[in-house]
């Protein structure tokens, strides 16, 4: 195992099979784990900075970088995603980026996940105006499930984060696709499901995408929903919504089979995917290409056997 496997050598992770985005690349501008929120549910573990500071956390110039290297090479890809170990806007030079991305690869639609928390500062919303897609995911619409859901860094006060959105929503030219996360027990109730669904109306929207719990998250063994109990969600409270679930295996689009990989280039690709979220063998499959099932399956024994990984229920998650 050399250095680099341990040290993150990139922050660009994929292009991975995602269950909104089709080939998706994402762009990480955070060291693990920084967020305004701390969500029950984070597929990153907890957030160990919870913070409302932007800041650059990378260069820009060596994003730039290496943007250009990797783009250069002409990839097939759906959508370049700003995604990874928590919320992209705390990157201060998140606006100059999309610009740079803009002006010399505009063919590529650009998305950002966000939880939409800074949004309440109105300076942000012209780094956000190239923007293809803006996905913000809502789970709360009260201050107490705001507080048991999504644990957000102190002064952030979802009235005003789902105000600000709505304001922002009528200005900004893109889709705005909003993601509404169900957990049983938690943000299911009429009441909250009823004013989630308020707030989203108000907010400029394309489409909402309902899902559940779908991978380990930051609170292990949560509940997820049934594909019944959203259905019935939807129906009720977001009849024009979309129900997202993972990726069923060997229905995702795949990179070419054709590239050889080494035995260290195949740990180097298993430790960006896993890295940004656990993933079954099928999802690594899926992404690294059919045709390399067996050494896919032998490298990820080499990696638990070493103590990179574990297994929990099927998931695969980088542990160092
Ligand atoms: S789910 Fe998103 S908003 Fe919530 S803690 Fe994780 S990165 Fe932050």
């Amino acid at each position: 195992m050399g250095k680099d496997i341990t040290m993150p050598d990139s922050h660009l992770f994929g292009p991975l099979p995602s269950r909104r985005l089709g080939l998706s690349l994402g762009i990480n501008l955070l060291p693990h784990k920084t967020c305004t929120e701390d969500c029950i549910y984070c597929e990153c573990g907890s957030t160990t900075r919870l913070d409302c500071q932007r800041q650059e956390f990378v260069p820009l110039s060596e994003l730039k970088q290496e943007l250009k290297s990797f783009l250069e090479t002409q990839p097939r890809l759906d959508f370049i995603t700003f995604a990874g170990s928590g919320e992209p806007l705390l990157y201060s030079r998140f606006g100059e980026l999309v610009d740079y991305l803009k002006e010399h690869w505009p063919q590529h639609p650009i998305c950002l996940l966000t939880n939409g928390t800074l949004l309440t500062d109105r300076s942000l919303w012209a780094e956000c105006k190239h923007l293809d897609l803006i996905v913000p995911s809502i789970d709360a619409a009260s201050p107490e499930i705001f507080q048991r859901i999504n644990r957000p860094a102190a002064g952030i006060d979802i009235r005003s984060v789902l105000s600000s959105l709505a304001e922002f929503s009528q200005q900004f030219t893109g889709e705005i696709w909003i993601e509404v996360l169900i957990v049983p027990g938690v943000n299911d109730s009429p009441s909250e499901l009823q004013a989630i669904a308020s707030a989203c109306q108000s907010i400029r929207h394309q489409r909402i995408q309902l899902g559940t719990v779908d991978r380990p998250g930051a609170v292990t063994d949560l509940p997820r929903a049934s594909g019944k109990q959203l259905q019935d969600i939807a129906r009720h409270y977001f009849p024009a919504a979309q129900i997202v679930s993972r990726p069923e295996p060997g229905t995702t689009p795949s990179q070419a089979d054709d590239t050889h990989l080494c035995d260290s280039e195949m740990e180097k690709a298993l430790h960006r995917l896993l890295q940004v979220r656990p993933c079954t063998k099928e999802d690594l499959v899926s992404t690294i290409g059919k045709g390399k099932q067996r050494q896919v399956q032998r490298v990820l024994q080499k990696l638990e056997r070493e103590g990179f990984i574990v297994c929990h229920k099927g998931f695969y998650r980088w542990c160092r």
